[in-house]
């Protein structure tokens, strides 16, 4: 089926260069293995960035995709079609939600939550109600309304003028919000636990603090549960397990387990703000996205699927502790269920990157969370012999760091 022989030589010379993908090119995956094209074998700690859930090619997922594909793969939404509405009544049958919109990237669903927190001010207050506040090092999108949002200023530098009226304060630092909110503030967006900044969860008496803070101004709860959700934590979304229930949620990610769709919540109150024509996607409710959507979500809402995320958190911990004790590797081992982030001791600083290409040397395939941290967002589903396994591949990529710096 391929036209031209292609390496990772090949990437360097047609693709923009945005990315620095990994020197192997992988071509096949099955559960929690993948292949590359020379045949050699990986575990995959990455999952696709909290992506692959349920593995690569989850034979019930691939069904239902079979299924689908012969029936009807896209409408736009000048019609609707039963996998969407499916998808959405079972959404908010499991959560907090009552109206649902789809998209396709975290990034689209974030930009709808953003735009409809500022449509729901302007229209029950005023336009004067127009300021969002984030939080410093959260991760929100790459468009121009999200990277604004997001509190990493590497990701909007040189793409000014961005969009204005948004602040940032520091995580988990309550003083600093209280002193930055007012009736102006018209959402507060963030991450249950912060992921790309680092595997950095929110305290519970902050979360209820800001819970507190956004009802005494007015102001709309964004939790982006991109990374968070679908399982990643071991509750379906990370809110479930604290006190705090928000006002408009963000889902992607693990939502399609390995095929693109997102999805933004809320409330009825809220939604009614996204009136007709206010806002749309060609291919959001893609009828072949929300199947697979669908089925994803009925074999992750599970009480065992999920109390098992926490059981493989604590098997995943002890071997990185093992693994700290010989070589003194890491200052912290932070994250909840299968978001797990190992922040390097200051010597180490800058080079997780190191880990990762050394990880692919030895058979396991990981993540970093920035220059510190080495992250891993495995298949909730990995079998523990593959957890074990992918860790011995792990020490060994560290001893090979460690025995060159000696
Ligand atoms: N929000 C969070 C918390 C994320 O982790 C990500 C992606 O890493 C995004 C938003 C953006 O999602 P996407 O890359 O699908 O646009």
């Amino acid at each position: 089926m391929m036209e031209h022989f292609v390496n990772r030589k090949t990437f360097d010379d047609v693709m923009v260069p945005n990315y620095m993908p990994q020197s192997i090119i992988p071509v096949k995956g099955k559960g929690a293995h993948v292949w590359d094209q020379q045949g050699r074998e990986y575990i995959d700690f990455s999952g696709g960035i909290a992506v692959n859930a349920l593995g690569h090619c989850h034979p019930q997922l691939l069904r239902v995709l079979q299924y689908q594909s012969k029936r009807l793969w896209h409408l736009s939404n000048v019609y609707t079609n039963e996998p969407a509405l499916s998808l959405a009544k079972k959404l908010i049958e499991c959560t907090f939600a009552d109206k649902v919109f789809f998209c396709n990237s975290g990034t689209e669903a974030n930009e709808a939550a953003f735009k409809l927190a500022r449509k729901y001010a302007y229209d029950n207050t005023g336009p004067e109600k127009h300021e969002i506040i984030g939080f410093t090092s959260a991760f929100h999108g790459r468009s121009l309304f999200t990277v604004s949002v997001g509190g990493q200023k590497k990701y909007r530098e040189g793409f000014a003028p961005t969009p204005k009226g948004i602040t940032h304060v520091p995580f988990n630092d309550i003083s600093a919000l209280e002193a930055a909110i007012s009736d102006k503030t018209c959402a507060v967006v963030m991450e249950p636990i912060q992921g790309e900044g680092g595997i950095f969860p929110a305290d519970d008496d902050f979360l209820k603090a800001v819970r507190k803070l956004c009802d005494q101004y007015n102001a709309l709860l964004v939790f982006d549960e991109i990374q968070t959700g679908m399982g990643r934590t071991g509750h379906l979304f990370a809110y479930m397990d604290t006190e705090v229930v928000p006002d408009i949620m963000t889902s992607a990610k693990a939502l399609g387990a390995g095929f693109p769709i997102a999805a933004m919540l809320a409330t009825d109150k809220v939604a009614r703000s996204l009136g007709l024509g206010t806002h749309g996607s060609t291919y959001g409710g893609n009828p072949l996205a929300c199947s697979v959507a669908l089925e994803t979500l009925n074999i992750i809402n599970r009480e065992d699927l999920l109390a098992n995320v926490t059981r493989k958190h604590t098997l995943f911990r002890k071997k990185l502790e093992r693994i700290n004790e010989k070589y003194s590797l890491f200052k912290e081992i932070r994250g909840k269920g299968l978001l797990i982030g190992a922040e390097l001791n200051p010597p180490w600083h800058g080079r997780a990157k190191e880990f990762l290409s050394a990880g692919i040397r030895h058979g396991v395939m990981l993540l970093i969370a920035g220059p510190n941290i080495i992250r891993m967002t495995p298949p909730l589903i990995i079998p523990d012999k593959d957890i074990k396994t992918g860790m011995k591949y792990l020490e060994q990529a560290v001893a090979e760091i460690y025995d060159e710096n000696k």
